[in-house]
């Protein structure tokens, strides 16, 4: 978990990540007026809130009165739990009997990915006679996490036996729906309804069915009365391979021009001498580098914003430094502010474009921003 600089004193470094509550808010108001007005929003905190603070996040949702959170890990739900918030989360788990009582102490819904984690649920509360809520996770086709239509009958055998099994929610989740013209996404719901329909005939039923994540949120993909679970979208990603979802970034991450250097013409900039001045060049040096989380992989091909314009990455990022190129930008001097994600002026610089150049995908330059990246928390951009 990532400690809140709640203390700006005890920051000594210039680079920060900056992360705007208000963004945040506007974020689940946007999607919460994208879904029916049936559906009910449970907001994905996992991975300290994509690398924003699940805190500070989680504190919102509750004055939102977002009626649910979700986090991957049990560690996570508790973290939140000790810091007093009392709304219901969802942990996808799984867990193991030890977790079981760590769910039921800290009040948190279990997601069952596999038989052996409802057995696993069903002992735990039996024993201690408490009742647990479950959301049964159903495996639609993305063959990774959730319950097969084969092992169906031992799950219904399960919570025929033990009624401390309390279904809350069953679920599923898209393996594709950033591409909502995939016919799979289809095929995913029609096997979803299925093995809903064969639960309904054991007599298992709950009134809250979910299985839409951003993308499926934003293409309108969500049942009436089903709930969603988003979390991309919430930070302002862009959740669709080809979409404009015009959500609100919520992170800013900046730095400053720490050093400034005149390189005369064929001389080279870092390691590996990848980067040789053509002509006379002004090269500034950043104090952030790949342990902050700033990819190795935009060496000689990222970009940063320095007085509102575009200023290329020269050479290699190194572990804490990165060098940049500004021999085009009149006036810039040591102490402006670099920005590396977010916006300056008419330029900005959103996650989608770093993740094209490194070839991965916007949750992944969210939670890569390591904890050594102060993160500072505002409602609202300053004026
Ligand atoms: C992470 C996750 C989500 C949220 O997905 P986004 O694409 O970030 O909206 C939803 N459901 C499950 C099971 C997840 O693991």
């Amino acid at each position: 978990m990532y400690t809140a600089p709640d203390n700006p004193e005890s920051i000594f470094r210039r680079t920060v990540a900056t992360v705007d509550l208000a963004a945040f808010r506007d974020n689940l108001r946007t999607i919460r007026s994208r879904i029916p007005t049936s559906s009910r929003l449970v907001a994905v905190l996992k991975a300290d809130g994509y690398g924003h603070g699940a805190l500070h996040l989680a504190r919102v949702c509750e004055s939102e009165n977002v009626p649910m959170l979700a986090v991957a890990l049990l560690e996570e739900a508790i973290a939140l739990r000790q810091e007093g918030i009392t709304i219901p989360i969802l942990v996808f788990g799984p867990v193991d009997a030890r977790g079981v009582a760590a769910a039921s102490q800290h009040s948190l819904a279990l997601g069952t990915p596999s038989p052996e984690s409802i057995e696993a649920i069903a002992s735990w509360s039996r024993q201690k006679d408490r009742r647990v809520p479950i959301h049964l996770h159903l495996d639609s086709g993305m063959n990774r996490m959730g319950l097969v239509p084969s092992e169906l009958p031992r799950v219904i055998a399960l919570l025929q036996e033990h009624p401390h099994l309390s279904v809350d929610g069953i679920f599923s989740h898209y393996a594709n729906a950033s591409d909502p013209a995939d016919p799979f996404n289809d095929e995913q719901e029609k096997r979803f309804v299925h093995m809903v329909g064969v639960l309904r005939e054991a007599g298992i039923r709950t009134a809250s069915h979910h299985f839409a994540n951003s993308a499926a949120a934003v293409s309108g993909r969500v049942r009436e009365g089903d709930w969603v679970r988003v979390g991309l979208s919430l930070y302002g990603g862009e959740p669709l391979d080809y979409g404009e979802s015009r959500l609100l970034p919520v992170m800013r991450w900046t730095t400053r021009i720490e050093r400034l250097k005149e390189v005369a013409p064929n001389e080279i900039v870092g390691y590996g001498k990848t980067w040789r001045a053509s002509e006379r060049a002004l090269i500034a040096t950043l104090p952030v580098g790949y342990a902050d989380g700033y990819d190795r992989l935009l060496s000689n091909k990222g970009e940063v914003l320095v007085r509102g314009r575009r200023a290329p990455i020269a050479g290699r990022v190194s572990m804490d430094l990165t060098t940049i190129d500004i021999t085009g930008i009149p006036g810039a001097a040591v102490g402006d502010e670099v920005v590396l994600l977010g916006s300056q002026g008419d330029e900005s610089i959103r996650a989608e474009e770093l993740a094209t150049i490194t070839g991965t995908i916007p949750y992944e330059v969210f939670t890569s921003v390591s904890k050594r990246v102060p993160r500072l928390y505002v409602d609202g951009a300053p004026a």
